[in-house]
């Protein structure tokens, strides 16, 4: 056996600066091994050019060349199950500590428990810390413990409690000597993890002061695209919640702050109530008779409908990976309240095609949409989606930019009648919940 390594695992937290598990690591009295791997129980379920892959994959490249220019070390790159992963390390290594941060999802939840155990057995610490968040599950609470169901009383009480809160970034730039010497740690292709690189690039982030300052006036209007894009970066850790926080905090603009909190928000909500992933929050809901309609379904998904704003958002996603905010909420009530088909039909294609895919925030805005979720919109308020066009994309830019083909002859015909899948809706939802 060679001397004690402690290891430090990449999961939602592709950085090398301010990522305090990593810190905690290299501070540590070992030499640190850095690891990732890419779990095939999570790849068996993408598409083969899943671009959210490829990006992982690119961003993993970059990090080793970095650690190997600057530092003599590198990551180790494994394909598996994590458990068979740590079998294999704790053969060829003498570990003392797995540091890693924590990661809130169900499955990780589950799979982080699995590993602990399994440390645990070979008398190896396995320590985790927050990191992708500010405030995490229990933190932000109600007076009686009891989680916020309301955005709203929670987004005060986080920044109150932000106001207490001394925010620290955790530079590792000194401590990066304390990897393992070796710049050989093992690699893989795409092609080794079964996988090609995708046509689809995720956006780089924009967090300038002139986008903060704008935001408030010019976030609604898909055509500006003027969003910060920090969704995917945020979800695979490529920029720190902190630093974000932080510059959002500088340029004094709430409502931008306030887009951050809604992440937290709704990832608190994941945690206290995970069954809430496939389940309706308001139980009720899961009584709605979906229509379910497949064919109908198909022309959703490929922006098919005869309403332009919902088909050119459909399209902005299937061609790009994103889709504005605005038109997100546009095409998630015409799914399930025009067409009547369950959200979790669209929930599962958006969670297929974003860059930005993250469950929490997937599942609480399609259950807000549906009007199932915590603090969702009244199943009454139904969007007509053609006078949002004129409060959104007025001169047709947006529309223009998707659907070129929209006053042509052979663009489709209107899948339904406005006025008569609204009414069709609030029988069927009236029904369902009296
Ligand atoms: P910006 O407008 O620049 O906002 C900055 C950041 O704030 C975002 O990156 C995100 O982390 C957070 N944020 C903003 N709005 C929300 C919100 N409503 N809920 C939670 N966080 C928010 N967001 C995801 O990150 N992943 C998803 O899978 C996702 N699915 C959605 C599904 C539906 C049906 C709807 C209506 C919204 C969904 N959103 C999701 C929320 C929102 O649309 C995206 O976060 C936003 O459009 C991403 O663009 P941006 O990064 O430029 O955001």
């Amino acid at each position: 056996m060679t001397k004690k390594v402690n290891i430090f695992w990449f999961r939602r937290d592709l950085r090398l600066d301010d990522n305090l598990g990593f810190y905690e690591a290299l501070k540590s009295e070992h030499p640190v091994l850095p690891i990732f791997i890419f779990d095939t129980s999570i790849l068996e379920k993408l598409p083969k050019n899943d671009a959210r892959v490829t990006f992982i994959f690119e961003t993993l490249q970059g990090l080793r060349q970095t650690l190997q220019d600057e530092h003599g070390s590198s990551i180790a790159i494994f394909k598996g199950k994590p458990e068979d992963t740590y079998k294999q390390l704790i053969s060829e290594y003498d570990i003392e500590t797995v540091f890693t941060n924590h990661d809130y999802e169900p499955y990780a939840t589950e799979r982080d428990n699995s590993i602990k155990t399994l440390l645990e057995k070979n008398n190896i610490e396995f320590k985790t810390y927050k990191d992708q968040v500010i405030f995490e599950k229990s933190e932000v609470v109600k007076n009686d413990g009891k989680p916020y169901m309301v955005y709203t009383p929670y987004m005060r009480k986080w920044k109150e409690k932000f106001r207490n809160l001394d925010l620290e970034i955790f530079y590792t730039n000194s401590y990066l000597d304390n990897l393992i010497e070796h710049s050989r740690l093992p690699n893989l292709s795409l092609a080794d993890i079964g996988f090609e690189k995708s046509s689809q690039e995720i956006a780089a982030y924009d967090v300038t002061p002139t986008l903060i300052k704008n935001y408030e006036a010019t976030r609604n209007f898909p055509a500006k695209d003027a969003t910060s894009r920090l969704g995917p970066h945020l979800r695979f850790g490529t920029v720190s919640i902190r630093k974000m926080v932080k510059k959002a905090i500088a340029e004094d603009n709430e409502v931008f702050w306030q887009e951050l909190i809604w992440r937290e928000f709704f990832m608190q909500i994941l945690w206290h109530f995970p069954h809430t992933k496939d389940k309706a929050f308001k139980p009720k809901y899961d009584r709605i008779e979906w229509r379910n309609n497949e064919e109908e379904f198909k022309k959703w998904c490929a922006g098919k409908t005869g309403y332009p704003l919902v088909d050119a958002g459909m399209r902005q996603l299937n061609a790009t990976g994103f889709m504005h905010n605005r038109v997100r909420m546009l095409v998630g009530s015409f799914l399930c309240k025009h067409l009547l088909i369950d959200w979790r039909w669209g929930e599962a294609y958006f969670a297929e095609k974003l860059h930005d895919y993250d469950m929490a925030s997937n599942v609480g805005n399609w259950q807000w949409v549906a009007g199932s979720g915590v603090d969702a919109s009244p199943y009454f308020r139904i969007f007509n989606p053609t006078t949002q066009i004129q409060k959104f994309d007025k001169n047709l830019e947006y529309i223009k930019k998707w659907v070129p083909d929209f006053q042509e002859l052979t663009y489709p015909k209107q899948i339904v009648d406005h006025k008569e899948a609204r009414e069709r809706c609030l029988i069927r939802y009236k029904s369902a919940l009296d």
